[in-house]
């Protein structure tokens, strides 16, 4: 009795004892009236299922005269405090017979933050699952020390074609799934993540032999201590934004017409060439290709058929040149080569020799042939200069002198181009001036018929009368407008003007 009543008073868990068939509590510890908040003589009116949340009240009574019948009652109950508080509380009772009467004597134990950290661990496991079963890319963690995989989320057998099972089953299943070329930069990284985590893009080999980029990140996860024990990664399968990638990256530097290398990744072509040919000392040649009247062929076979003709001089240069040489279609019917590494000049003047020869050849085009012709200007590093922009300067005046001379030719650049075309620009220029500010004037030389013996006609010439120079003729003029088709408005004021005075 004495032990009894030792045992029942220093239990640091809630005790007491009722009776078995009114439930009146009899007897009850110190621990239970400091976690009930009830005092000794309240706890001695009330019965046990004065300690039930009222809400759970009637689920508890309706087997409890089944129990009664047992020596032992294990249950899990809901009790409210004095205070309102709900605890969820793990009840063990056992019926013994104290002084001559039958009584439970019952042992509480608190488990509301058991119950508690449990939910909250079951609610933050739910979480994790909901984002990592539906996120395309693949999570998992790998035990250091047991070498084996504790997670793997279900996008990880999208990714690797094999099913989860196989892939927990041997982790090595993860490795296999590697391009075998790319498994050692991966073995690498494995290792790497034990100190500081890895980034790493490669390929995946689906069983089915489809190939998959990946881009795998992963983090080590460290002890009190600092070391490593385990690694969490993502992978994510990357092979549809690297192929959009590429096709950005090819449609910026790639001309969608020809396939040949545009404006700008021509000019990164050459820059490097020109960084490689100072090293080396080589002799780098650069030729402007335009073709000769080329409007003409959109004009009366069509635009569609032009370009069929641009993608087939694109061809025709392309076997004009060596490996280590660059085409590149610079915009419309413009094109340019660079050749690397060049013995002499002369070797520049064959190129341009072949291609003009290779345009000997017919086009086809609507099953019929077709013949047209191109002018190109050739300039030379380091003759003519050593800068990119200055070179392609020099090529665009030495193909346009080209043209000047009557089309179908080349011309190697000379110093006075540059100061041709700048004089070509301002007259250009002066000459728009010269039909706003009606500077023109028309000669007329008459015309004699010899039969008749009298003048039977005059012929009109145009004359410009410039400003700050005498009067210019028109062979000093006339071939700007021609090519500029300034020479439209120039000859409807020539036919407006003789109209007046006749
Ligand atoms: P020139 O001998 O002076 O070079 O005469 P051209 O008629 O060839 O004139 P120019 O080189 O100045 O004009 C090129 C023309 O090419 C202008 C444009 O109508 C046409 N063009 C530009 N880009 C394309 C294209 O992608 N496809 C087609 N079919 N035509 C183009
Ligand atoms: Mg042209």
């Amino acid at each position: 009795e004495e032990r009894y009543r030792e045992v029942f008073e220093g239990s640091p868990m809630p005790m007491w004892a009722s009776d078995v068939e009114t439930l009146a509590i009899l007897e009850v510890n110190q621990a239970a009236i400091a976690h009930y908040g009830y005092s000794r003589e309240e706890f001695l009116g009330m019965t046990v299922p004065d300690l039930w949340d009222s809400e759970e009240r009637a689920g508890y009574g309706s087997n409890i005269r089944e129990r009664m019948r047992r020596d032992n009652v294990h249950v899990l109950r809901r009790h409210r405090t004095r205070g309102g508080r709900i605890i969820d509380v793990e009840v063990n009772a056992r019926r013994l017979v104290v002084g001559g009467r039958a009584v439970w004597l019952t042992l509480v134990n608190d488990i509301t933050d058991r119950k508690r950290a449990e939910a909250a661990l079951r609610e933050s496991e739910e979480q994790f699952r909901q984002l990592a079963n539906n996120i395309p890319q693949a999570f998992w963690i790998t035990n250091l020390g047991r070498r084996e995989t504790t997670y793997l989320s279900p996008a990880a057998a999208g990714l690797t074609g094999r099913s989860m099972e196989d892939l927990y089953r041997d982790p090595r299943n993860l490795i296999r799934s590697v391009h075998k070329d790319d498994r050692r930069d991966v073995y690498e990284a494995r290792k790497r993540a034990i100190q500081g985590g890895y980034d790493l893009t490669y390929r995946v080999v689906k069983p089915d032999g489809s190939i998959r980029w990946v881009h795998g990140r992963a983090f080590p996860g460290r002890d009190a201590a600092g070391k490593a024990y385990r690694i969490a990664g993502i992978a994510e399968d990357i092979t549809d934004r690297k192929a959009a990638e590429e096709r950005l990256l090819h449609l910026a530097h790639y001309d969608v017409l020809t396939s040949l290398p545009n404006r700008v990744l021509f000019y990164d072509r050459l820059g490097q060439t020109l960084a490689q040919a100072k090293r080396n000392q080589w002799i780098v040649g650069v030729l402007f290709i335009d073709i000769d009247r080329f409007k003409n062929v959109n004009d009366t076979l069509g635009h569609a058929v032009g370009d069929k003709l641009l993608q087939q001089v694109a061809e025709r240069l392309k076997r004009s040149v060596r490996g280590g040489d660059a085409v590149g279609r610079l915009g419309g019917d413009e094109f340019a080569i660079m050749l690397s590494n060049l013995s002499s000049a002369q070797d520049a003047s064959l190129v341009a020799q072949k291609i003009m020869a290779s345009f000997n050849e017919p086009f086809k085009l609507e099953g019929a042939d077709f013949y047209v012709t191109s002018s190109i200007g050739v300039t030379l590093y380091p003759d003519d200069s050593v800068e990119q922009e200055v070179l392609i300067k020099n090529a665009d005046a030495a193909m346009y002198r080209a043209k000047e001379l009557g089309r179908n030719t080349y011309q190697f650049y000379k110093a006075e181009m540059n100061a041709r075309a700048l004089e070509v620009l301002s007259l250009e220029s002066s000459l728009r001036r010269a039909l706003d500010r009606d500077e023109f004037i028309l000669h007329f030389q008459p015309k004699a018929g010899i039969a008749e013996g009298g003048i039977v006609g005059v012929e009109a010439l145009l004359r410009w009368r410039h400003p700050e120079r005498a009067l210019v003729s028109p062979p000093d003029f006339m071939p700007v407008p021609e090519d500029t088709g300034l020479i439209v408005p120039v000859g409807d004021w020539v036919l407006q003007a003789v109209c007046r005075q006749i």
